[in-house]
């Protein structure tokens, strides 16, 4: 599983850190930062809801 942003269509919500501050986090700027772009199969459900949330349909799950 592989964590994709988009980034032109990104605008630091920051919802995506709200539901999984472990893959997710916004700098000073409030540009996000994936952590880990390859989570483990175990946190599937967490990352998925993540990117669910994002409100700017930014974030894809492949794999
Ligand atoms: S929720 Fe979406 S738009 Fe907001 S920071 Fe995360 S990826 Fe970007």
């Amino acid at each position: 599983m592989r964590i994709v942003v988009d980034r032109d269509l990104c605008d630091g919500h920051g919802m995506c850190e709200a539901m999984a501050h472990e893959y997710f986090q916004l700098d000073d700027d409030d540009v996000m930062h994936v952590l880990d772009d390859s989570p483990p199969e175990s946190d599937r459900a967490k990352v998925h809801a993540a990117v669910q949330a994002c409100p700017a349909l930014a974030l894809t799950l492949e794999g």
